[in-house]
């Protein structure tokens, strides 16, 4: 779809021509705006690319990505988990990886950078590698050594660890990719229209969801359900938004925080042992309060060994493997007293374990 890329803070405007991710003016965070929607699709939708119209325009490669299933979670009557683990490189931040590496592509960048804890370096090594092109990605400290070791194997990424948490890699990576004129990729705008695929395969199947409940590391994933959920709204798909419900690791919770405190988002040490959402100072945490108040969700934290019993009963009740952060959604929805007309999709983030 045709777009124009909006400042955040200052308000700049840029063309789609412009080959970053970043405001040239305040540094601050883009997003992308659609002068007008589409009509809502009607047609059964089983397939990432039969939203390709919601996408910013670009010449895309169609991979099998994204149409992930919805099971019926055991126990639990108004329960489905959205199995994201089932995306190539078992995390749903391929969907986001394949927009941004096609518009890299696009603009003519032979390498692109990024800063992970882990998954997302998994994804845009593999999606960088399939479109050959180069990846440099800052690691943090705690960044998952399973996840970076198998990277190393199979991929060409030129990984750096650095001593320092998501926060100061994410610093690096920004500050190579403005010295070098190489492509930022990462938690930005383009990856946040990717990650809106998903909410639109959830209402798509189930339009009777009343909640959305997925796990907040650097807070694209919420802030994109959330674009996705206004947008259907102003196609009229839906007509009242569904409760988003964020979980944090009660170690790291800045969001939570903010959330109860009714303050911006403010950087804590993370410590938790759910690499993928070890973030002290989320990207679009402040994006991920305004999606709890206007959708008049709530934010829950959930223990690390509350999460590691989870993982193992997921894995016992339906033979799936899950990263700590991906049943943290499970933890939480046993916390949410639903009526019976109600139903909650947890999203299952990723099974890199
Ligand atoms: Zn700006």
């Amino acid at each position: 779809m045709e777009y124009y890329l909006k400042c955040d803070q200052c308000g700049e405007v840029y063309k789609s021509s412009f080959e970053h991710q970043l405001c040239a003016n305040c540094n601050s965070l883009l997003e992308v705006v659609y002068p007008q929607l589409p009509k809502a699709p009607n047609q059964k939708h089983t397939s990432f690319w039969d939203y390709e119209n919601l996408l910013p325009n670009c010449n895309y490669h169609h991979y099998e990505v994204g149409g992930t299933k919805l099971i019926d979670a055991h126990n639990s009557e108004n329960l489905t988990l959205k199995l994201e683990i089932e995306n190539p490189t078992r995390s749903f931040k391929d969907r986001g990886s394949i927009v941004e590496i096609a518009k890299a592509k696009e603009y003519g960048y032979d390498k692109v950078v990024c800063a992970s804890t882990g998954n997302m370096a998994y994804s845009i090594a593999y999606y960088a590698k399939l479109a050959g092109i180069t990846s440099k990605i800052y690691v943090s400290k705690n960044a998952n050594r399973d996840k970076i070791a198998e990277i190393r194997s199979t991929h060409d990424a030129d990984i750096v660890r650095i001593n320092g948490d998501f926060t100061k890699a994410q610093a690096r990576a920004e500050a190579y990719a403005r010295r070098n004129k190489i492509f930022l990729t990462g938690d930005y705008c383009y990856r946040k229209e990717g990650q809106k695929t998903m909410a639109y395969e959830i209402i798509h199947a189930l339009p009777e969801t009343t909640h959305i409940i997925a796990p907040i590391g650097n807070a694209t994933l919420f802030t994109a359900i959330f674009k996705a959920l206004k947008e259907m709204q102003a196609m009229r798909k839906i007509t009242k938004l569904p409760k988003l419900i964020a979980v944090q690791s009660d170690k790291t919770a800045p969001v939570a925080l903010a959330y109860k405190n009714r303050t911006r988002v403010r950087y804590v040490k993370p410590t938790t042992k759910a690499d993928a959402i070890a973030v002290g100072y989320p990207t679009y945490g402040d994006h991920a309060l305004e999606a709890l108040r206007q959708t008049n969700g709530t934010c829950i934290t959930v223990s690390d060994e509350s999460m590691k019993k989870e993982q193992k009963r997921f894995f016992e009740e339906y033979g799936l493997i899950a990263e700590l952060a991906a049943v943290a959604g499970i933890v939480a929805a046993r916390r949410i007293k639903l009526r019976k007309s109600e139903k909650a999709v947890v999203i299952v983030t990723g099974g890199n374990v």
